[in-house]
């Protein structure tokens, strides 16, 4: 068994996902290969150290967990690059920044329950599931499988999952947070609505596409409500 860590960005309560993907070895493109071709790790180097970490297990039959940190307390930021619009701009991701650093405990703790799970579990049990014994390169000077080699595996080897949010949280008149109200319109307007993701005002413990999809299901017929009203109230009239 392999692990591949990965989290996203979001503020206030410890939680985990655990995901797990099962990997066909059968073919040519063993666990190893297709975790290098979709490695966070783009470098030389880090190609190398991949390449150390999966080429032992080549070719056998192989799962990876990826435990994911849902709600971060360490918050990133996004910069502009400079005045010109066609600059992208600087994101900072500030990953385990946490003042407290419990995100890294979250994480160290949830690789340490997905091992448990795959060892222990009847489930797994049955297929005799174990933790690959080959120790993270950047990290075999740790004790394996200890606390402080958990920290060093997550810190060198994770990656965002595409979860963002927030961006235009809903909230109350006045929250320094909100930017649009509970009919998503923008507070202060009276005609623009933003419908999507960035305003959740806490993002949720799981994927965010289907959550979105109701955000854009109720968005419309706040649309569509404020249209019949208007139409039923003569369209001669001004805009509500
Ligand atoms: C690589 C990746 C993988 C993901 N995988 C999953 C998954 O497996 N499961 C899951 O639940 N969620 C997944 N997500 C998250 C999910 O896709 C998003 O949460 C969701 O799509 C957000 O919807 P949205 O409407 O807020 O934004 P988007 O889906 O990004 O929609 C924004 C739209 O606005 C358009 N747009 C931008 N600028 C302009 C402009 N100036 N004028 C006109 N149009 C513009 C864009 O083209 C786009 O169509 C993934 C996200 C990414 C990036």
């Amino acid at each position: 068994m392999q692990m591949l860590f990965s989290h996203h960005l979001e503020p206030t309560q410890k939680a985990t996902q655990i995901g797990q993907t099962r990997n066909g070895c059968s073919s040519d493109l063993g666990i190893g290969e297709s975790l290098m071709k979709h490695s966070p790790m783009h470098s030389t180097s880090a190609y190398d150290v991949l390449k150390k970490f999966f080429d032992p297990i080549k070719g056998t039959d192989a799962f990876q967990i990826t435990v994911m940190l849902s709600r971060p307390r360490a918050r990133g930021e996004m910069l502009l690059r400079s005045s010109d619009y066609k600059d992208n701009p600087i994101f900072d991701a500030r990953y385990f920044e946490d003042p407290e650093g419990s995100d890294i405990k979250v994480m160290v703790e949830g690789c340490k329950r997905a091992v448990y799970m795959s060892e222990n579990s009847p489930a797994f049990r049955r297929l005799g599931a174990r933790l690959s014994p080959v120790p993270f390169p950047p990290c075999k000077h740790l004790e394996f499988r200890s606390d402080s080699y958990w920290e060093c595996f997550v810190r060198h080897y994770s990656v965002s999952i595409y979860h963002y949010s927030e961006r235009r949280a809903m909230g109350p008149k006045g929250s320094p947070k909100a930017v649009v109200d509970s009919e998503l319109r923008v507070q202060g307007t009276k005609r623009l609505r933003v419908i999507d993701a960035g305003i959740m005002p806490y993002v949720v413990t799981v994927n965010t596409n289907g959550p979105t999809i109701m955000i854009g299901e109720r968005g419309v017929q706040f649309v569509l409500d404020t249209w019949k009203t208007y139409v039923s109230h003569g369209a001669h009239k001004p805009y509500p």
